[in-house]
Order: C-alpha cells, then structure tokens, then sequence
C-alpha cells in the first residue's frame, strides 16, 4: 500500500532503531527533476533502511524506482525511462570520519534531513545523459518532406522539368 513518506527525517533515531521506510513520492513534486523531464505523471518507489555503523555514524540504504518522461536525442520524441538506482549516504558529525567509500556523505541540518532532497539528488545523478529509445521501439528518423519526394519523383523526371521551362522561354 502506498504509505505517504515524511518530509523530513531524523538519520540518528531512525538509525538507532534500525527503521525502515516503504512508500511513494509523486514525480511531480521533485520539481527540480521534473523540470528536466517531458513528463511527471507518476510516482517514486521508495524504499529505505536506517542503521549505525561502529561509529555511530547514521547511514541511510535505498532503492528508488520510477519511469519518467524525457526527450529522445535521436527522434525527439517522448520516451520513457526507467530509474533504478540505490540511495547510500552517510551523516557523520566529523567531516575526517572515515566512511566506507560506497557511502556519500552528507551534512545533517540539525539533527534534520530533507528525505525529498536526498531523493531527488540521486534521481537526477542517475538520469541519462543521452535518453534514447531501445531497439525494439519506434524511433523514426526519416523526415517526413524526404518520402514525399520520392513519390513525387517516380512520377516526373526532372529532365522533363527543364524542358519544359525551355519550352515556355
Ligand atoms: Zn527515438
């Protein structure tokens, strides 16, 4: 079930009681990310662990999922892309304290962080750089003036259309 997520979240007592968070985010209100998309319906996936390491520093663990709308850079057409992407980030009090490389770290506002930010951050650095649409999609190239011609072409040599402005000289 869809289970709204808290705008703000506290690392340090969620990690301490190892909380988990399930839930969904609509597109739409990740403004920054949907300004860079050709479409916001839908919804994130969300879905995240909370936990200490042996220095007590809170690290947050995720997977986020969505499909959404960007601009082919071969047709420019809407295609849709899907996003699958883990969230690491690490909140340590000290920025010497050493992290396990996998984790990004972050800085806590208080004992306060934005969860929507988080989220969109990682969104936004797991976009493709050049969105395409996959082989088995349609994804036409030929410009439409181009078979036109053709047709036009069968029909009238374009000797025969020299010819005839001589003729009316
Ligand atoms: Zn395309």
């Amino acid at each position: 079930m869809a289970e709204a997520l808290p705008e703000r979240i506290r690392p340090v007592s969620l990690g301490r009681s190892g909380a988990t968070l399930n839930g969904y985010l609509t597109l739409a209100s990740l403004t920054r990310l949907a300004g860079l998309a050709s479409g916001t319906d839908g919804d994130v996936e969300v879905s995240i662990e909370f936990k200490l390491d042996e220095q007590k520093v809170p690290l947050v663990n995720g997977t986020l999922r969505t499909s959404i709308g960007l601009v082919c850079q071969r047709c420019l057409e809407p295609v849709s892309v899907c996003l699958d992407c883990t969230l690491a980030v690490a909140f340590p009090d000290h920025p010497e304290t050493p992290i396990d490389e996998r984790y990004e770290v972050a800085e806590l506002d208080g004992d306060e962080v934005s969860l929507r930010e988080l989220i969109e951050d990682e969104l936004i650095l797991s976009l493709p750089i050049t969105p395409l649409h996959g082989d088995g999609e349609h994804c036409d190239v030929t410009p439409d003036w181009q078979s036109d011609s053709n047709s036009n072409q069968q029909q009238q040599n374009p000797f025969s259309v020299l010819a005839e402005l001589k003729i009316l000289k």
